[in-house]
Formats: structure tokens, sequence, C-alpha cells
């Protein structure tokens, strides 16, 4: 099937083999930049970006500044896990109307403030704008600012409307929400530990990160922003190493720590047998004792040894199958694409929301020619790929599934909503399960006849 591309995405696609009619002697794909007028981006907005970033902070009270529209984006579409406290699974809303609109909303604000620092005693508060609240005006950071005066408690605006930018935006807005909590912290004294950066505790997920640095005896200071609080946000200064997981959502705010703090990264990734020991391996050598490096050897090796008869097991129903990937960052792109290698599935559509031109360099060195990699798709061009290259089965999130259900492929949700952990080696056993049962159904026989 040819694939319908407007002439204004043609350099948005590239594939090695040439056969989709675009623009291939651009020298790079085009990326990181906003979605084209009149095409469907699979991309949310900014606001959601920040939302994504900031809403797993345990303790936070969450106040979207707008109409109640924006705030159906709650903690119940997202599965980021807890250890403490659950304040961050409501939601609050200034539900703004006609009336605000023409007159302003900023007294409505101040009162939502007062009203959850009366009611709750909170020590963290974000105000989110939204698309409404740009166009209006009102001015989020004085009110903001007024409410800390005069209660002690920090109450932070997150600059994020609809409009402003696309969702890479609104993760570096809230990047610049957590710097303004951590930054009077900021001169703390060092002691031996990483934060981890953008990983959001999807089923717990963080939890088996942090076991597995505590197996190779790696102390971690913060995360951000999986299971984090304001407390433990705020000792985050005093970490030797950042480890960036979600590359896409976290760099900026890295880099901005190295900078102002004097921590450096290291990106990382915790998605199938070879990226997760190869990333614990790299922390040890990074902030590590000999003992450290060791111990990450010998942990890394046990768990690859106890996978080998499993993968073997699974292999011989997978190999030869062909994935589509649709993902939000580039380091989940890279990693599925690694990972399905391992199962012997070929990737033959890579594309991601907001992956950079690095990571798409290293999509382009880990798939074949035929593989068709695209940045910031709509429904339309996944549609006709996945066809065109006859993929099986589409890895993505909830805006992804439909589409492969009306293709009638398989689909595995790799996104905020899953109920079940995808990283490390335990995840490599819940992927490969979900990918075997999945791919290998009856029913997409029956579907498609
Ligand atoms: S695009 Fe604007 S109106 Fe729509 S959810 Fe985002 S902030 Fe709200």
């Amino acid at each position: 099937m040819e694939a319908r591309i407007l002439d204004e995405r043609k350099a948005f696609i590239v594939n090695g083999k040439k056969d989709i009619g675009c623009n291939f002697d651009a020298p790079a794909i085009k990326c990181d930049s906003d979605s084209l007028s009149g095409t469907v981006s699979q991309r949310a907005c900014v606001y959601c970006g920040a939302r994504v970033v900031l809403n797993p902070i345990t303790d936070a009270f969450h106040i979207v500044h707008g109409p109640i529209g924006c705030a159906s984006y709650t903690w119940d579409i997202r599965g980021s896990l807890t250890s403490g406290s659950d304040l961050y699974r409501n939601s609050f809303s200034t539900d703004l109307s006609d009336k605000d609109i023409v007159f302003g909303g900023e007294k409505k604000l101040a009162a939502a403030i007062e009203e959850i620092i009366e009611k709750h005693n909170p020590k963290l508060i974000f105000v989110y704008s939204t698309c409404i609240v740009g166009v209006i005006g009102d001015d989020v950071d004085a009110v903001c600012k007024q409410a800390e005066k005069k209660h002690g408690t920090r109450v932070i605006s997150v600059k994020s409307p609809g409009f402003s930018g696309n969702k890479s935006y609104g993760y570096k807005m809230a990047c610049n929400a957590i710097l303004e909590l951590i930054e009077p912290h900021k001169n703390q004294a060092k002691i031996k530990g990483v934060n981890i950066l953008g990983d959001f505790n999807l089923a717990g997920e963080m939890w088996i990160i942090k076991n597995y640095l505590r197996e190779i005896g790696i102390p971690v200071v913060a995360t951000i922003t999986g299971d984090s609080s304001c407390e433990t946000l705020i000792k985050a200064p005093a970490a030797q190493l950042n480890l960036v997981q979600c590359a896409g959502s976290m760099t900026y705010l890295a880099k901005k720590m190295e900078e102002e703090m004097g921590i450096p990264f290291v990106k990382i990734s915790f998605f199938g047998v070879e990226d997760t020991s190869a990333s614990l391996i790299r922390i040890a050598e990074a902030i590590g004792s000999g003992e450290n490096i060791q111990k990450a050897e010998a942990f890394t090796e046990m768990e690859r040894n106890k996978l080998n008869s499993f993968m073997d097991k699974y292999k011989k129903n997978l190999e030869g199958k062909k994935a589509a990937i649709y993902v939000g960052g580039g380091f989940k792109a890279i990693s599925l694409i690694r990972q399905f290698r391992e199962m012997g599935i070929e990737t033959v559509v890579v594309g991601t929301q907001t992956g950079k031109k690095e990571d798409y360099e290293v999509m382009e060195s880990l798939v074949g020619k035929d593989t068709v990699i695209l940045d910031d798709a709509n429904p339309a061009e996944l549609e006709a790929f996945m066809k065109q290259k006859g993929a099986d089965i589409l890895v993505g999130g909830v805006k992804e599934r439909p589409l492969a259900y009306k293709l009638g492929i398989a689909f595995c949700d790799h996104n905020h909503e899953r109920k079940h952990a995808l990283a490390g080696y335990e995840g490599v056993i819940n992927f490969t399960e979900e990918i075997n049962l999945s791919l290998n159904s009856p029913v997409w026989k029956m579907v498609r006849g």
C-alpha cells in the first residue's frame, strides 16, 4: 500500500530503502519542532507534558487553572504508584467559566489556593496555566508568590498553556518548576548516591530499579519524580550523579543541575536485558568502588543467566515477527528496538513524539534499511506504514491502541496507563509474555479473515 504523505511532513520521515516517497536527500530527520498545522499529531499538549512529569510527586497538590476539561487528565489515567502519601490522586481545578474569562480568574485562583492551604496544610502546590489562562493573561506567578508569602507554603506556577509549544515544552516547564523547588537547597554537601530522573514509578518500576541499585551498593538520594515527595526532592542537590532514564523529559533538568549544582549525569535505560545490565555496570563505574563494579557485574550476570532459558522458551514463538513502535521519547524507542532484537523480532516502523536528532541517529544505526523512522507521526501515517511494512504488533500508548485494533494487529501498551512493570529483568518477563500472548492470539487471524 502506498502511504500518502503531506509534502511538509516528508522531512520528518526517513527510510533507508527510499521506497516511501519522502525527502531522502535531507541530511537528517527533521524533529524536535512544533507539529504541522493540518495534521492530527499523536502528541499531547504543553500542559499534559508538564502534568506527566509532576503528577507522580505524591504529596503535591495540583491545581489546574482553567476550564474543567483540562483537569480530566488525572492520576486515574496514569499508573504511578506511591509508598507514602496518595494526595496526588486528587485533582483540583479552578473550573473557569464565561464570567471568569471576561473578568479574569486571579481571584478564583487565589481562593482555590487559600482553600487548599486551610483544609490540608500542604507543603507543595503546583498551579498549571492552561490555554485560556494564557489568552486572558492572568498573572499566575504573582498569585502564587503572594500565597507563598502569606502562608509559607511552596506554591509554584507551571507555565503550561496548551498552545505555547509542543509536549516537549511542557516537560521543560515541569523541569523549571522542579528547579524552582530545589534551587533554595542547592548548596548542600554532596553525599554518595544518585538521583533517578525520568522514572515515574509506573506499576512500581522505580522500586525495581532501587532494589537493583541496593544490590550493587549504590544509594539513591532522590527520585524525580516517581514516588517522590517535597521532602525527598529537596535533597536532590546532594547527589553525586544524576541518572537520566526518560531523556526526552529530563535531559534539560539534568543539564541545569550540572550547571548549577555540579551534578554530572549519565543517560541510562532499564528496558530489556541488554540495556538494564549495561546501565547498572555504567552506574557502578561512574560513582562506585571496585567492589560496586564487581557486584554489578556479578548481579547482571546472574540475572542474565536466569533469563536465558525463559527467553529460549519464547523465542521460537516470536522469531521472524515484525514490530512497529510509536512511543513518547527516543530512549524508550531505542531500548524497545534492542529488546525486540533480543526476542528475534524485527522493528519495521519506529517513531516518537519528542525524540531528538541524536536519538534518531541511534535508531537508524540499529534498524534495517527497510525500516521507516518517523517523528511526530499522525494516525494516517502510522496506519499506512504499519500496513506497508507488514507489522504484526504495535507498541505504543492509549492513543495508538485503536489504530492497531482497527488494522487487526496485536498491541502492547508501553505507556503510563499500564498496570504491570516493564522495566528491569522482571519487566523482560512481563513484556515477553505479553508480546507472545498478544502476537500469537488466534483473534488476529479471525479479524483479518
Ligand atoms: S490544549 Fe489547552 S484546553 Fe486543551 S487540554 Fe491542553 S491546556 Fe487544556
